[in-house]
């Protein structure tokens, strides 16, 4: 069986994992103070705060712009549901905008339209790894009518005085924009490195803060060490310092710290994460890419547009015309085959709770016409090139009996 996306565990991996069980520092602490480090300096970002999960930082972001009860979030239709769940938890009300047809993103046109005095924050998700059209997304929030809506409540909202971009990064680390990094594209960026995401942690995540003066990042980042962890002022590195025990808890906190564990994986994945987990990710998707030309039923994905590259996180491959009921028999003619597809995503808007919330798939029609003909490929470090041509090989057979047999 070729599987989807299993991790890449090398031997420098284990020994820096061995070395941070041997320091005698396990819980967060220098190692993890090093992620943080050389994410800011990879994605030139302000700062970053290492957590426990990309879901944890959204929703730490949501609570720290004072987001709640009567205010509205904007959330792609098509995303994994953590982007809309987390919006739920502060008693927010979630506002879906459709995606474009073209690369599966938020279409700025429709966030445009959803736009009124309630909207707090807008949260794009880089689809696949292949950043959002933020030129026109950050534009908006600065829009005089749409600014001139904005109603601030609290002391983080008013500074900034307008919507929150917020992005899932989820997908994206080290895909860029117009030469700018993720991370530094919108006010906060949130990435996952969560076991099946370019550069893993096992579980975990980072926010990468760029916000605009008169903020200061650094200020920021303190504060939200303070709410990501119980809320305590000083942390358990600082408490170990001789005499100073004393600690006061200055508001109800989460916890949601990253552990030095998992940032020796973290540091090691980072450093070697441009010179081979980027360029063997990007030699799949082309591979990919060759291998379906010429076949009329593929619509393949893009990676690269004279603005944008990608990160290469997924290879969302829809074929023309066919409906949810015949993706879903080719899938299963694939996986006979022995090869390991997914898809991504069922639309937030389908599932049972957001149904039950009333929430309508019929009204984000490009949502669900690109999840209805989407078939996510292999991509991870180790597929080799031969397991490439049998998994185009396996996903030929089955599209092309389905569409032989439709006829
Ligand atoms: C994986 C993922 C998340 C959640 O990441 P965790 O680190 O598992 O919390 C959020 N959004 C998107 C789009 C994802 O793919």
């Amino acid at each position: 069986m070729i599987p989807f996306s299993p991790p890449h565990i090398s031997q420098a991996v284990i020994d820096e994992v061995v070395a941070a069980l041997k320091s005698g520092w396990i819980t967060t602490g220098p190692r993890t103070k090093q992620f943080e480090k050389d994410i800011s300096a990879y994605a030139g970002c302000q700062s970053t705060l290492c957590l426990n999960s990309a879901t944890a930082g959204l929703e730490i972001m949501l609570r720290w712009f004072g987001v709640g009860e009567g205010d509205e979030v904007i959330v792609p239709a098509y995303t994994y549901s953590a982007t809309a769940n987390v919006v739920e938890h502060c008693g927010a009300k979630v506002v879906f905008a459709d995606v474009k047809a073209s690369d599966f993103n938020v279409n700025p046109a429709c966030i445009a339209k959803l736009i009124n005095e309630r909207t707090k924050v807008i949260m794009p998700v880089d689809f696949a790894g292949l950043p959002c059209d933020y030129t026109e997304i950050n534009a908006l929030v600065v829009r005089k009518d749409i600014q001139a809506m904005f109603h601030a409540q609290g002391e983080n909202q008013e500074k900034l005085g307008r919507i929150l971009v917020l992005s899932d990064a989820a997908h994206s680390v080290g895909a860029s924009y117009l030469g700018t990094k993720t991370g530094s594209l919108t006010d906060v960026s949130v990435f996952s490195f969560h076991a099946v995401k370019n550069l893993t942690t096992a579980e975990g995540g980072a926010i990468a803060l760029n916000l605009p003066a008169p903020f200061d990042n650094e200020e920021v980042y303190k504060a939200l060490c303070i709410k990501t962890l119980h809320g305590q002022n000083k942390d358990a590195l600082a408490k170990m310092q001789k005499g100073n025990w004393k600690y006061d808890i200055i508001e109800p906190g989460y916890k949601c710290n990253m552990t030095d564990i998992m940032a020796a994986i973290g540091l090691v994945e980072l450093r070697r994460y441009e010179s081979e987990i980027l360029i063997r990710r990007k030699e799949i998707v082309f591979a990919y890419d060759n291998l379906f030309e010429g076949c009329a039923w593929a619509e393949t994905p893009e990676h690269t547009t004279p603005s944008k590259t990608s990160s290469y996180h997924l290879y969302p491959l829809r074929v023309k015309g066919i409906t949810e009921v015949q993706r879903d028999r080719i899938l299963q003619a694939i996986f006979a085959q022995d090869v390991s597809v997914n898809v991504h995503f069922i639309p937030v808007p389908m599932m049972s709770y957001y149904k039950s919330k009333g929430y309508d798939i019929r009204n984000y029609p490009v949502t669900y016409s690109n999840f209805s003909r989407e078939i996510s490929l292999p991509v991870f470090e180790d597929l080799s090139n031969e397991q490439i041509k049998a998994v185009v090989h396996a996903v030929k057979q089955a599209v092309e009996a389905e569409l032989a047999a439709a006829v």
